[in-house]
């Protein structure tokens, strides 16, 4: 054995905790982790340009950056899906859309501008958004938590054997992220 031995490789910890790394599939320099975001939910079949929120109209299909409303019946908010990975101080937050009961939805709206959480929160609905590979095609029940001061609602999955559930209640490894943003089009270049 004889020195140099070279430079130690770049594991997952190395990516994610914050040296700029160069994308095999986009052209964006990420640095360290960042968050994915789903600019509508799944089912929604519309463009992906945003009205305003003042636009909001429960009658007809509908989509800004908060609000979602498809076929007049099913009524979406984007929120937030946190999951802590393994050594690293900060979650993984995937920005995606859940469903909610319209008087929910309604409520909602109505505390939007002001900012204030409404009393009868945590909401159940649907997460409307894969995150492969944690999630599958079957829907995934969740708790909305409304958050004060306009942020977006957290969710937290409801059936807590899925392994959605597990990997928000025991974080993943910074492996298991890079695999995540791989299924998402984000690979660090080999
Ligand atoms: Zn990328």
């Amino acid at each position: 054995m004889k020195w140099p031995f070279g430079r130690r490789k770049q594991g997952a910890i190395d990516i994610l905790n914050g040296a700029e790394w160069a994308c095999r599939s986009c052209d964006a320099a990420h640095r360290g982790m960042f968050d994915l975001a789903c600019n509508h939910p799944d089912p929604w079949n519309g463009g992906s340009e945003y009205e305003p929120n003042s636009a909001l109209d429960l009658d007809r299909d509908f989509l800004s950056e908060d609000f979602c409303v498809i076929g007049s019946e099913h009524f979406l908010v984007r929120c937030v899906l946190e999951i802590p990975v393994h050594s690293l101080a900060d979650k993984f937050g995937f920005g995606c859309w859940s469903s909610l009961k319209r008087e929910h939805f309604e409520t909602y709206v109505d505390h939007f501008d002001g900012g204030t959480v409404p009393e009868t929160g945590p909401w159940w609905g649907w997460l409307c958004n894969r995150l492969t590979p944690l999630t599958e095609d079957q829907p995934v029940g969740c708790w909305m938590f409304p958050q004060p001061g306009r942020q977006r609602p957290v969710l937290r999955v409801d059936d807590e054997d899925h392994p959605l559930a597990r990997a928000q209640s025991e974080g993943i490894s910074p492996e298991d992220l890079l695999r995540v943003y791989a299924e998402h089009g984000h690979a660090p270049l080999a």
